[in-house]
């Protein structure tokens, strides 16, 4: 089992949010992405996720992203690989992934706000910088699908989370800075199902989690081609 944070999608241009050069520098990111905006001020939503959305589309995968499709496609029919990635970008599909949660939903879908009106989620590569859009079933902001501050993580990805955890034997995360929930207390359960567990970042953790047995410290994109060694 794989977790997945901004870090590893760093060579691929896109800025993570903590760390040198965070989008966290520029922009309060609790303060724009939060659910509460999308009552008060929803054009502030779309001023931090649509530019986001514009990048990750011009992006392009890098080996970090290829290495993990290329251990899934290694792995024997009776080995079970789960990616759960906090990305939003899309870019672990891109590489040839297959089974990827996405933790906090993807920035290259929009849905309605109000939780009542029946529009379909629907795929959307306009980062509506320029106006907040409206739903044209209910009027109410549209928003982009991916989980704010403030909000819980979807049932259907929550419960498959849960699941690979419990059977989980190796559990790697991987450009993550670990401090946004509820993905950094998956460790906990992967140690308590009895797995291996890895933490791979450029940077150690803030306040180290002892749940994590063996730590590697680099670019995931390096990292991850000796650990598996896998040449892309
Ligand atoms: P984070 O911004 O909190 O932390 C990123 C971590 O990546 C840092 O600890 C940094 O040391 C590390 N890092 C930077 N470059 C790296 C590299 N080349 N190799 C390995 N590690 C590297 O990110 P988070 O923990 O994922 O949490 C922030 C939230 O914002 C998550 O939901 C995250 O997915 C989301 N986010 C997503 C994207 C994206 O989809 N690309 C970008 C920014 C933020
Ligand atoms: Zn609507």
């Amino acid at each position: 089992m794989i977790l997945t944070g901004a870090g590893i999608s760093a060579a691929s241009g896109l800025r993570t949010f903590r760390g040198k050069d965070g989008v966290w520098e520029e922009y309060d990111v609790e303060e724009f992405g939060h659910v509460n905006r999308l009552q008060d001020n929803p054009g502030r939503v779309w001023e931090l996720f649509g530019p986001l959305r514009a990048e990750s589309k011009a992006a392009a995968p890098n080996t970090a992203h290829a290495v993990l499709a290329e251990v899934e496609r290694r792995l024997h029919a009776t080995q079970l690989f789960v990616l759960i990635t906090q990305n939003f970008d899309g870019l672990h599909q891109r590489a040839g992934s297959k089974n990827v949660i996405e933790l906090h939903g993807t920035s290259h879908r929009t849905r309605c706000s109000n939780p009542d009106c029946d529009l379909e989620p629907f795929i959307d590569e306009n980062p509506h910088t320029d106006a907040v859009p409206l739903c044209p079933m209910c009027d109410h902001a549209l928003r982009p699908d991916i989980v704010l501050f403030g909000e819980r993580i979807p049932a259907l990805q929550s419960w498959e989370s849960k699941r690979a955890l419990r059977d989980c034997d190796l559990f790697i995360s991987i450009g993550t800075s670990g401090t946004v929930a509820p993905a950094s207390n998956f460790v906990r359960s992967a140690e308590y199902a009895g797995a291996r567990t890895i933490y791979v970042n450029l940077d150690p953790m803030e306040s180290r989690n002892p749940a994590y047995k063996e730590e590697y410290l680099g670019k995931a994109e390096e990292v991850l081609c000796k650990l598996f060694g896998v040449e892309t």
